[in-house]
């Protein structure tokens, strides 16, 4: 069988010798030192000043809602997982839908203008598959209008954009390290952000509030990461180059073979430097699109239409058509990519798209 993706395990006697540690102390949570050393060489990694890993990612994006005091309507894009949609209204906040680009997948900033309203407080964008939003047009109309931005970056591990991560753009980044993602704790996440008095304000809401252990800056919920999950990301972490390395060999295959054929492919924004997480073609038909999943998945290759549907489709938002997203949205499929991912199943899967 051939899935989507294939969780990188690193190999069990890593994985114990970092739990050992956990066992030693009899520490498994509240911030204990594997959850630190991961903070501090993921800093490191990604060159960024202030982050703070989480128990998953979705979480994160709450909690940035919630510490920026975000209310009304929210400014997002119909083209990302559910997450982004669902914290919105989670928070009581109200989705305000922006169409894409057609090439890049990403919010349009031409069109965001049109959507704002007296009640908007933010734009909550996705950087899609890793690739950047159009991040300075987006931070010229934040800045007009005097917006607060947030970036799902759940895709977004280990990418640049213009020489530095491109978690150091908006005022919040969050990610995702589920299992599914190119660097994983299993489930796990994180916030990033430049500014050290948000920050300040992001990490109590994640830790109950908490100022001592009896005093309060305020309100919290809980979205701790445990020393279990930091064992497994201190784990991984030590294969992070050759993980991306192996990606992108196979997306160079991928390219390689379908150069031939009318698939569209993602669009990498110019200035950036790209991860490799995701593969993701666009059918010029649903009903194509159909025929070759049904195809692969009777030889047990199973790509995932990602994402579908459309966001502003949802039955808890106020639908207004979104004319790209759906059509994107109906014709995209993500074909199998992992850090194992042989050529051999590369070229049996493109032969299911030969023109
Ligand atoms: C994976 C993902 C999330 C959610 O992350 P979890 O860690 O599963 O909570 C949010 N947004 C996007 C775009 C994602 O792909």
């Amino acid at each position: 069988m051939i899935n989507v993706t294939k969780t990188y395990l690193p190999p069990m006697e890593e994985y114990t010798s970092y739990l050992q540690r956990a066992y030693d102390k009899v520490w498994l949570t509240n911030r204990g030192e594997l959850v630190k050393e991961l903070e501090d060489k993921l800093k490191s990694f990604l060159g960024v000043n202030h982050l703070t890993l989480t128990t998953n990612g979705t979480l994160p994006i709450q909690i940035a809602i919630k510490a920026l005091d975000l209310k009304g309507e929210i400014i997002t894009t119909p083209f990302s997982y559910v997450a982004t949609t669902s914290a919105i209204a989670w928070e009581n906040c109200t989705p305000v839908f922006v169409d894409i680009e057609e090439d890049y997948l990403t919010i349009d900033p031409t069109k965001i203008e049109e959507a704002i309203t007296d009640k908007t407080s933010a734009i909550l964008a996705t950087h899609v598959f890793g690739n950047p939003c159009d991040v300075e047009a987006i931070e010229a109309i934040a800045n007009k209008h005097n917006l607060k931005v947030i970036y799902d970056a759940a895709h977004c591990f280990g990418v640049n954009y213009k020489g530095q991560s491109i978690f150091n753009y908006g005022d919040v980044s969050t990610c995702s390290f589920h299992a599914t993602k190119i660097f994983h704790t299993g489930e796990g996440g994180c916030f990033i952000t430049n500014d050290s008095e948000l920050h300040h304000k992001l990490f109590y809401h994640h830790n109950f509030g908490h100022k001592t252990p009896t005093s309060f800056h305020g309100v919290g919920t809980n979205a701790k990461m445990s020393e279990l999950q930091a064992a497994m990301g201190l784990a991984v972490f030590d294969h992070i180059n050759e993980i991306i390395e192996h990606r992108k060999k196979a997306v160079e295959k991928y390219d390689e073979l379908l150069d031939q054929t009318s698939l569209k492919r993602l669009k990498i924004r110019p200035g950036t430097e790209w991860n490799y997480h995701y593969y993701p073609i666009i059918f010029n038909s649903e009903e194509q699109l159909l025929k070759v999943m049904e195809a692969m998945n009777s030889e047990n290759i199973f790509p995932r239409r990602y994402f579908y549907p459309s966001l502003n489709t949802l039955n808890y938002v106020n639908r207004n058509e979104m004319e790209i997203s759906e059509s994107i949205a109906k014709r995209i499929l993500c074909l199998p990519l992992s850090a194992e991912i042989s050529y051999s199943e590369i070229e049996l899967i493109a032969g299911f798209l030969k023109p």
